[in-house]
């Protein structure tokens, strides 16, 4: 799950993390009133929207010329132009792909004196069980491209999660970004509070974009980028207070209603199948016959009725999807269940688009009499080579 970066400041800042002083505004009205609280003399009008890259980001209808989503501006009545223009307008940076996301709330900052701008992130490294720490000198760049152009300055070293952070991390941090006195040692307590931070709220990252050295010698927090591991979210309701759904795809908070696991995707071909693995093989083998699908989804070995109708559904909501690929292999799950849900739904809903479907495992027959006595529209499938290729063939036939 991903917030914002205000909550996120907010998070941190209960740590002792030093971030600038700012308020959250979702009127023009509200972002003056902050304005006026904070004091100035600089102020920044940032965009809120779960995406980076706002401050090169591009707003729909203000022309290419125009401001991005992040603007330093120095008085009360320029927070409230820049507001106006701001609020309910769609706001396109590189990462919300070109659809873009409209900017429904902004957070209006005290402007930092900047002397350096530098990159600090933390992660979960499966592969080692630790909390990665990635530090650049590079800060306020994207950090693929400079990992893609300039790997050296990139610096990475990991904490044991049993013993914790220790005073050797911090001198390295600050090693890294060339930072000594009284830096240093505030680079050393900025990475305690973070790992504190990070591990107390099970977060899966930490992204700080830019770290500041501000003019008068500090480090500041000035950009935050946080996600939480949804599997820890139960531990966390404050956390899941922060949830902003409208950053979200309502099929995805559809499906998480019914505890589906569903990822929504931008091709033609809506697949339901069981298992991740196999889900992952049915989007593989796809792309393989030239189509592309329109989401992933595992609907779980104990998938109810109930279960599979909502999932059904959710496919045939989204208006890109042109065919629908049903694969089971019925372990744990239920071939019959798996079609009885299919006809129920289509039942409801009505079949637009073709469907093919695979059984296989338990109780495929019975899955497959209860498709055959349907009266559905179906096309039957051997394996699941066959099944993508015949709803690959059967979207292109149609088109
Ligand atoms: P994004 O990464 O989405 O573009 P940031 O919060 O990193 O958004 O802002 C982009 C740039 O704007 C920063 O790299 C920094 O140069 C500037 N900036 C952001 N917040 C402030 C602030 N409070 N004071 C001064 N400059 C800021
Ligand atoms: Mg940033």
């Amino acid at each position: 799950m991903n917030i914002h970066e205000h909550q996120a400041k907010a998070v941190l800042s209960e740590f002792g993390v030093a971030v600038p002083r700012g308020y959250a505004a979702y009127t023009v009205d509200e972002a003056a009133e902050a304005a006026t609280k904070l004091g100035g003399p600089v102020f920044v009008v940032k965009s809120q929207i779960h995406a980076g890259g706002r401050g090169k980001g591009k707003f729909e209808g203000l022309g290419p010329d125009a401001k991005g989503g992040v603007r330093v501006v120095k008085s009360v009545e320029d927070v409230k132009t820049n507001a106006a223009e701001m609020l309910g307008r769609v706001l396109v940076t590189h990462q919300t792909g070109p659809k873009g996301k409209q900017v429904n709330r902004l957070y209006i900052e005290e402007g930092a004196a900047i002397a350096k701008e530098f990159y600090l992130s933390l992660l979960v490294d499966r592969e080692t069980s630790r909390v990665s720490v990635v530090a650049s000198t590079e800060g306020g760049m994207d950090i693929e491209d400079v990992a893609h152009s300039t790997p050296e300055k990139i610096h990475t070293f990991s904490i044991d999660p049993v013993t914790g952070v220790w005073p050797e991390h911090g001198r390295r941090l600050a090693k890294s970004l060339g930072l000594t006195g009284g830096l240093a040692k505030e680079a050393s307590t900025l990475l305690g509070q973070l790992y504190t931070a990070f591990m107390a709220k099970d977060m899966a990252m930490l992204e700080i974009n830019p770290l500041i050295v501000t003019a008068d010698d500090h480090l500041r927090v000035l950009d935050a980028k946080v996600s939480f591991d949804s599997n820890a979210l139960f531990r966390h309701p404050e956390i899941v207070a922060l949830r902003d759904e409208s950053e979200e795809d309502p099929k995805e908070i559809e499906a998480s209603k019914y505890d589906l696991s569903y990822i929504a995707l931008d091709g033609e071909i809506g697949c339901m199948v069981n298992g991740a693995g196999l889900a992952m093989a049915t989007m593989d083998i796809i792309k393989l016959y030239g189509a592309e699908p329109a989401n992933f989804l595992d609907v779980g070995g104990g998938a109810t009725r109930e279960k599979v109708t909502a999932a059904f559904k959710i496919i045939m909501a989204d208006p890109n999807v042109k065919g629908i690929l049903v694969n089971i292999f019925g372990g744990i799950a239920r071939c019959d269940i798996l079609a009885q849900g299919v006809v129920e739904a289509v039942k409801e809903t009505g079949l637009a688009v073709p469907l093919v479907v695979r059984l296989e495992g338990t109780n495929a027959q019975q899955g497959k009499d209860i498709i055959n006595n349907s009266g559905l529209n179906v096309i039957a499938a051997n394996d699941l080579s066959d099944g993508a290729e015949k709803i690959v063939k059967a979207v292109r036939g149609a088109a």
